[in-house]
């Protein structure tokens, strides 16, 4: 780790700089208007996991918000790397944002005359639930804020727009819960804030086919669940399911696949994780143990120049 690098570091503008000196102008769109579209990447015993599909999709996000960044798709990852090294840390938690800023003064005041940059940084790991939480089981709630209709803003691209999600965790809190699970405007299962949502039944694990983020922690879990035997479905998930699932997990960047024990107050189980939750999750951790889709840190170089 180079010295005063030690919360985390940061690119910005084409400099990187530690990540406490890392600061976007007040003005720009990305802040004022939530303009921008972002990706997180986890790096785990010095292995990015799974790196060209985040890079991928962040890519698509873009695409899908016409946001183009001067950076390449392999100048990103020469960035992220760089990040990850100047921080010095084996397990991290690696974001990429692209934000739109806003029209030089003269330009007419509209999106297609803002110029677009990349944002990246490297910060310690993030859980989404700590460790002892993940032992004992998550507890949920099904919040009674709708996931925002995707016809307006498409869960696909992954966006900052969190008004939903947030209220949703204000609830949980207020409801002595971990977490919350959104529905959408049909009543169907979306997501939660960070994660995707399997319910298991009768054996069958299953998760939502719409109304939600792509998560690349969900496509880890099918495809577990294919190597496994398991049978898995992506398909609409009534309400009413998530009162009689057996198991219900979460898949996230930000710790892996998650088990809960609880869902609006019902104790699911023994009140612990059930056991294909738990084999999934124990299964995931050493696949990736194993190298599974895993790009070591420091075969990516450069980003110095
Ligand atoms: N859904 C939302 C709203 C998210 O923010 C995330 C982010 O982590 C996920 C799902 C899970 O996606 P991934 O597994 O790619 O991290």
């Amino acid at each position: 780790m180079e010295s005063g690098y030690e919360q985390g570091a940061a690119y910005l503008d084409g400099r990187f700089m530690p990540i406490a000196e890392a600061r976007i102008p007040v003005t720009d769109w990305g802040y004022r208007r939530s303009d921008v579209t972002y990706d997180v990447v986890g790096v785990w015993e010095g292995s990015f996991f799974r790196l060209d599909d985040h890079i991928a999709r962040f890519r698509a996000s873009m695409e899908a918000l016409r946001l183009k960044p001067a950076e390449s798709d392999d100048d990103i990852r020469r960035v992220l790397a760089r990040c990850v090294r100047l921080a010095g840390l084996r397990e991290a938690y690696v974001a990429m944002d692209c934000l739109r800023g806003r029209p030089a003064p003269g330009l007419p005041y509209h999106p297609v005359h803002a110029r677009n940059y990349l944002v990246a940084y490297a910060v310690p790991w993030v859980w989404l639930a700590p460790p002892d939480v993940q032992a004992r089981g998550l507890h949920l709630i099904t919040a009674s804020t709708p996931r925002i209709p995707e016809a307006c803003i498409d869960p696909r691209v992954k966006n900052f727009h969190w008004g939903d999600l947030t209220r949703g965790l204000f609830e949980a809190h207020d409801r002595g819960a971990d977490t919350c699970l959104l529905l959408d405007l049909e009543g169907n299962l979306t997501e939660g804030p960070g994660f995707n949502v399997f319910l298991v039944r009768d054996g069958t694990v299953a998760t939502s086919d719409h109304g939600a983020l792509e998560g690349i922690t969900r496509r880890s879990v099918i495809e577990l669940c294919a190597e496994m035997g398991i049978p898995c479905e992506v398909r609409p998930i009534p309400v009413r399911e998530i009162a009689e699932a057996d198991e219900i997990f979460l898949a996230t960047t930000a710790g892996g696949i998650m088990p809960a024990s609880r869902i609006d107050g019902r104790i699911m189980g023994n009140d612990r994780p059930g056991p294909i939750s738990a084999g999934l999750r124990e299964r995931f951790w050493r696949r990736r143990a194993e190298g599974w889709h895993a790009t070591p840190v420091e075969d990516l170089a450069g980003g110095e120049g």
